[in-house]
């Protein structure tokens, strides 16, 4: 059975998108049947993995008002072995769409149940809040993984996102797990990114990836030539990072 994993932290430029994009990339690299999904009205992760938003018929949008099928809505990407439900600005208007709907929060669960036998991992990339949609990714999963970003602010909206997640447990779905917290944009040059990663560790009682994606200019460049990092630089820092902690997720399926 898939092992689904939602990207989330309801903070905007942390990394899920990028992460999400090359954690499935580099699982498919490892053999891995991959489905990604793009949660994001941005549809950042649509792009990312080559798919042209204007082009699309069905989107995780239509997928979600009952449109059209589960299959019709999954895509080929410009990877071999990562499909995509892919997403576009329409999605922005689901929200208000889904009001009034009976079980709301288990619109993509049940649509995903169709499907999920035939993956080895579903990725789910989720929007920067803690929506509706966010909630259907935690229904549909079973665990959150959470980038951090090495700044600051990191800790800011931990405490609410963790506190989310353990409603989504509580309420809709006794399964859901923390899958753990990866840092992202890591400098090891600056004592920033120390002392972020030392104050999660104090206060998150929860995995913490070894593997630390550096912060790597390669990685930010990939999205607009439509490629994930191993196919655009595949013997740079990120790409490399990325494969680390591919194979740290594959390793510890015990989550
Ligand atoms: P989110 O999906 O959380 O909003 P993104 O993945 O879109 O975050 O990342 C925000 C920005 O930071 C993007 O421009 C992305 O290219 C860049 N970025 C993400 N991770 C890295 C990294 N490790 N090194 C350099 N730039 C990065
Ligand atoms: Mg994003």
């Amino acid at each position: 059975m898939a092992r689904i994993i939602a990207i989330a932290n309801q903070k905007g430029g942390v990394g899920k998108t990028t992460t999400s994009i090359n954690l499935s990339a580099s699982l498919a690299e490892k053999g891995k049947k991959v489905l990604a999904i793009d949660l994001d009205p941005q549809g950042n992760m649509t792009s990312g993995l080559g798919v042209d938003k204007a082009e699309l018929q069905n989107t995780v949008y239509e997928l979600i008002l009952g449109e059209c099928s589960v299959s019709e809505a999954i895509t080929d990407t410009v990877v071999e072995n990562v499909k995509l439900i892919a997403s576009n600005v329409d999605l922005a208007g689901a929200e208000i769409e889904l009001i009034g709907e009976n079980d709301k929060e288990y619109i993509l669960q049940k649509k995903v149940d169709y499907i999920k036998e035939d993956y080895d991992f579903i990725i789910i990339d989720c929007p920067p809040s803690l929506n509706m949609l966010t909630v259907n990714a935690m229904t549909t999963a079973t665990s959150v993984l959470v980038p951090i970003q090495c700044e600051y602010y990191a800790l800011e909206g931990l405490s609410q996102l963790i506190h989310t997640i353990n409603l989504v447990q509580e309420r809709l779905n006794p399964h859901l797990k923390l899958e753990g917290v990866v840092f992202t944009m890591y400098d090891v040059r600056t004592n920033l990114s120390n002392q972020v990663v030392e104050t999660v560790k104090q206060n998150l009682d929860t995995t913490i990836y070894e593997t630390m994606i550096p912060r790597n200019i390669r990685l930010a460049e990939a999205p607009s030539y439509g490629v994930p990092i191993n196919m655009y630089d595949p013997k740079s820092s990120g790409a490399e990072s990325y494969r680390k902690l591919a194979q740290e997720i594959i390793e510890r399926k015990g989550v």
